[in-house]
């Protein structure tokens, strides 16, 4: 039954972290895509109750009330599109995490989900972005579940991402990482911090590791006005539970969809889903 004694005022991060991955474009099978004006008002409401995005620099247990890390992963063409010139208009930041193997080019480290496969982010579309104060990051060279590979294989994943990132875009580029799937053990930890990387995000809980940072997944039944990582009423806790359950912020399940019909105390099977996590 380990990982079912939920302590949730642990998983309440401050700052929160919230992880989204495409906005807008192509409609998809999975659960990743959150569409443009969902996004949009999410945003806009954020910011008129007076919510502030922080840069990777800013990001620190002692940033102010009210503030919060948006990510990105996966690194997506559509965000320069679909997301960023929105954030841009709000005055919010971003970070995204690349798979940096695949950047300029085409999805096919995924299952296929939608009709076309999916263009990432250009080289030159990053530096315009970085350029007007949004952060990039590590997601992995290819986007391999990282406690899968044995040594070897982990450590060049590891550091071949770090090294084009730094190399493209400098040192402050080689700072972050989130691991794909949300999948990190004790061994990942190690090996990231000897690569370099000095913060890490998995999971919705975290550890109080540095490099283990917990973050809140918003999938696209999440249509509410203000993401359910950053409500702090029941259901905003209800939904860190429930993530926390689901467990990986790229995977996605029914769980959710349930509760939110259900809107009642969190079912054992929920709970006990828990107890898988790495
Ligand atoms: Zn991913």
């Amino acid at each position: 039954m380990r990982g079912v004694d939920l302590d949730v005022a642990a998983l309440k991060t401050a700052p929160p972290v919230l992880c989204y991955h495409r906005i807008g474009g192509p409609l998809e099978l999975g659960v990743t895509r959150v569409g443009r004006s969902v996004f949009a008002r999410q945003m806009t409401e954020l910011a008129r109750a007076g919510w502030q995005t922080l840069s990777l620099a800013q990001f620190t247990p002692h940033a102010a009330r009210r503030t919060f890390l948006l990510t990105f992963d996966d690194g997506y063409a559509s965000l320069a599109e679909q997301a960023f010139p929105i954030l841009a208009d709000l005055g919010f930041t971003a970070t995204t995490f690349l798979i940096t193997d695949y950047v300029g080019k085409t999805n096919t480290w995924d299952v296929q989900y939608t009709w076309n496969r999916l263009q990432h982010l250009t080289w030159s579309q990053i530096e315009q972005w970085r350029a007007r104060g949004f952060d990039f990051a590590s997601h992995g060279a290819t986007h391999r579940r990282l406690t899968w590979l044995d040594d070897a294989a982990l450590a060049t994943e590891l550091r071949t991402s770090r090294a084009t990132l730094t190399a493209r875009l400098g040192a402050v580029a080689g700072r972050a990482i989130a691991y794909p799937f949300g999948a990190v053990d004790t061994r990942v930890l190690a090996q990231a911090r000897a690569a370099g990387y000095e913060l890490g995000f998995a999971g919705v809980k975290g550890n109080g590791d540095a490099l283990q940072g917990s973050r809140v997944p918003v999938y696209s039944w999440d249509v509410g006005n203000v993401p359910i990582g950053l409500r702090e009423d029941a259901i905003g806790v209800l939904g860190r539970v429930v993530a926390h359950a689901a467990n990986r912020c790229a995977v996605g399940t029914s769980i959710m969809q349930r509760l939110r019909q259900r809107s009642g105390p969190l079912p054992e099977s929920a709970a006990d889903a828990g107890s898988t996590h790495a």
